[in-house]
C-alpha cells in the first residue's frame, strides 16, 4: 500500500478507532507504542475546527490540555518552547488556533495514519466487527474503539423544533461566527458556551443578548498564583480545584467502583457546569443585555423575527425579538444517537441513562466494543468530558489491548492491515 492510497475490498484489523479527537489520537499514540496493528478514523480534531469559534480561549489549564502519548513527551509546554510561542502553565489561556497547531504536531509525530472518513454501519459479525466507511471500505475489525466525541448528542430544548432551521442553531453548529454578521441574535444558555458566544459575537460589532434560566451567570475563579493554605483548602487538578474534584481528575478508576447511582449524580454534577470561563467575565458582564432567571415560555415567529415569550421569577411576561436563536443548552449522551450503530450493537449493550455501561477496560457489555472520551463519563466521572482525561483511557485502553492481541494472536490466516494512509 503505498502513501495516499485508498484500500479497497474487505480488510482485517486488529483495532479500529473512530474519532480522531484528543481521544482517538491519544489512544493511537499509545497503541503505536506498544506495536498494536490499528486503523483510526475520523477528520483529525474536527470538531475542535468545525464546531468551535475562532478565537476561542480554551477553559482548561493549558498543563491539563496534553494529548498523551506513552512517554508524555509531547506536551503543549514543550511545543510552544520550541516554537517561541508564550505559553504559561496556569495564568494566561490557550488560544483555540494554539492548541490546533499543537494537536496537528502531535498528529504528524503520532499518528499519521489518520484516516480522514466517516463510519457508517457498524454491525457484529462471527469474525470481528464489521465497518463501513463513508468511502464504501469496508473492513472487519476485532475491537472497535468508539472517540467520537460529543457533536452527536447536541440538546436542542423542545421549543426550538418550533422554530424554522435558518431561524435557530446550536452553539455546536459554529465554527466561525461570519453568518451572523448583521443581525440580531440572542444566546440561550448560562455556560462556557454561551458565555463565549455571546461575547464574542458582541466583539464582533453583532447584536446579541443572552437569556437564561439562572438568576445569576457563574464564572470559574480567574487564575492567580494562590497561597499554600489555599492550595491545601482545595488544592489544584487538571479539571478543576477542590478535593472532590482533584480526586475525579486523579481516579477516574475509582469512581468507576462507586454505586451506579452515585456515578451518575459525580459525572452530572452541578459542580461540572455550566459555568462561564474565567476570561468570559469582563466580556460579557455590563457589555452583553442579560435577561437571566427567564423561564422561555413559548417562541415563535412574527414576520422575519423570532419572537421568544420569557416569564420571570414572579411570573411577569416580557417578549424579545430578534434574527436568530442560537441555543448552548449543551450536550446529553445518548448513544441510540449515534446512527452508525447496528439496532443489534444497541440492543445487546448495557445502557445507564442512555449512556454505555463500561468495564475497567472502557469495554461496553458488547465485547470487543469501547467507548472512550465524554461517553464514557457516566462510568469514569467527569474528567471524561475533558481533554485531560484522555491520559487515563488512553494509556488503560492500550495496556488492556495490548495484552489482549498478545495472548490472542490474528489468525494466521488473516492479514491485519495497517495502513498509513492521508488523503
Ligand atoms: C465549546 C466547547 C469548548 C470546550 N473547551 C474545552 C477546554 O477548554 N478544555 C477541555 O479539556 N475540554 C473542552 N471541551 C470538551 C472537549 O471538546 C472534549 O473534552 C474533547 O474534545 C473530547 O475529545 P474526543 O476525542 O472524545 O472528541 P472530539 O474532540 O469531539 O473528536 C471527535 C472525533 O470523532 C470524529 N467522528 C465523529 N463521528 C465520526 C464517525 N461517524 N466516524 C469517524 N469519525 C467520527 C470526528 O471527526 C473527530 O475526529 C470543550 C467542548 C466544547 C463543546
Amino acid at each position: 500500500m503505498t502513501l495516499g492510497s485508498r484500500p479497497t475490498g474487505s480488510v482485517s484489523v486488529d483495532v479500529a478507532i473512530v474519532g480522531a479527537g484528543p481521544y482517538g489520537l491519544s489512544l493511537a499514540a499509545h497503541l503505536g507504542a506498544c506495536g498494536v496493528e490499528h486503523r483510526i478514523f475520523g477528520e483529525p480534531m474536527g470538531a475542535w475546527k468545525a464546531n468551535m469559534p475562532p478565537g476561542m480561549l480554551l477553559k482548561s489549564y493549558p498543563w491539563a490540555t496534553n494529548l498523551s502519548d506513552a512517554e508524555s513527551a509531547s506536551t503543549i509546554k514543550k511545543f510552544c518552547a520550541e516554537r517561541a510561542q508564550p505559553y504559561h502553565d496556569e495564568l494566561t489561556p490557550l488560544p483555540i488556533e494554539r492548541f490546533l497547531e499543537y494537536a496537528e504536531a502531535f498528529r504528524a509525530l503520532h499518528a499519521p495514519h489518520v484516516e480522514r472518513k466517516l463510519l457508517a454501519t457498524l454491525q457484529p459479525g462471527p469474525d470481528g466487527f464489521h465497518a463501513r466507511f463513508s468511502d464504501g471500505e469496508t473492513i472487519v475489525a476485532r475491537r472497535v474503539v468508539v472517540a467520537v466525541g460529543l457533536q452527536a448528542f447536541r440538546r436542542l430544548p423542545q421549543e426550538a423544533a418550533q422554530l424554522p432551521v435558518e431561524m435557530r442553531s446550536h452553539s455546536g453548529d459554529y465554527g466561525p461566527l461570519d453568518a451572523l454578521d448583521g443581525k440580531e441574535v440572542v444566546v440561550v444558555g448560562s455556560g462556557s458556551s454561551a458565555t463565549d458566544l455571546a461575547a464574542m459575537l458582541s466583539e464582533r460589532g453583532v447584536s446579541v443578548s443572552l437569556v437564561a434560566r439562572a438568576a445569576h451567570l457563574d464564572f470559574a475563579a480567574r487564575p492567580r498564583t494562590r497561597t499554600l493554605l489555599e492550595r491545601t483548602a482545595a488544592p489544584t487538578s487538571g479539571i478543576g480545584q477542590g478535593w472532590t474534584i482533584g480526586a475525579c481528575a486523579r481516579y477516574p478508576q475509582l469512581i468507576r467502583l462507586l454505586p451506579e447511582d452515585r456515578r451518575v449524580q459525580i459525572a452530572n454534577g452541578k459542580a461540572w457546569g455550566p459555568v462561564g470561563s474565567a476570561f468570559a467575565r469582563d466580556r460579557v458582564v455590563g457589555k452583553v443585555p442579560l435577561w437571566l432567571g427567564r423561564n422561555l415560555r413559548k417562541i415563535g415567529t412574527q414576520g422575519d423575527q423570532v419572537v421568544l415569550d420569557l416569564t420571570d421569577q414572579v411570573g411577569a411576561s416580557h417578549a424579545l425579538r430578534c434574527d436568530h436563536v442560537i441555543f448552548a443548552t449543551g450536550y446529553s449522551i445518548d448513544a441510540n444517537r449515534l446512527d452508525f450503530l447496528d439496532h443489534k450493537i444497541l440492543s445487546q449493550m448495557r445502557l445507564v441513562e442512555k449512556s454505555p455501561t463500561l468495564s475497567s477496560q472502557y469495554e461496553t457489555s458488547v465485547p470487543g466494543l469501547h467507548f472512550i472520551g465524554p461517553a464514557a463519563a457516566n462510568s469514569f466521572g467527569p474528567v471524561c468530558r475533558f481533554v485531560y482525561g484522555a491520559q487515563h483511557a488512553a494509556r488503560q485502553l492500550a495496556r488492556h489491548l495490548s495484552g489482549e492481541i498478545r495472548r490472542h494472536p490474528t489468525p494466521t490466516n488473516v492479514q491485519p492491515h495497517y495502513s498509513p494512509v492521508i488523503p
